[in-house]
């Protein structure tokens, strides 16, 4: 059974007997608009995931950390980040030092 693509392929580059060959090939045949999908959309983008100066500033009322362009969550009306809810990208934090980390450039 062959697939919309290998017919497709078929006719862009019919006398190369290789599939992977007369695939190759027919990409660089086809008009762009049989091998794109073009499409105007709209998309709704917040200010605050903007790129640019920090437009809002809050404290976790846990931790204390600041949380910047509406990044946290709202528990009983305080701002909490997402780490304390349990919703970070990351666990089991925990500080930790290494033998350079006070290096700086100005001794
Ligand atoms: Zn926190």
């Amino acid at each position: 059974m062959s697939s919309f693509t290998d017919r497709l392929c078929d006719v862009y580059a019919p006398e190369i007997a290789d599939r992977v060959g007369r695939q190759t090939a027919a990409y660089k045949r086809m008009p762009d608009n049989v091998l794109f999908r073009v499409q105007q959309v709209r998309v709704h983008i917040s200010e605050l995931d903007l790129p640019g100066p920090t437009r809002q500033k809050v404290l976790c009322s846990r931790c204390g950390q600041m949380i910047r362009d509406g990044r946290h969550r709202e528990e009983n009306g305080r701002a909490v980040c997402r780490p304390c809810t349990g919703n970070g990208y990351f666990s089991h934090a925990r500080e930790i030092t290494w033998p350079d980390m006070n290096w700086s450039p100005v001794n």
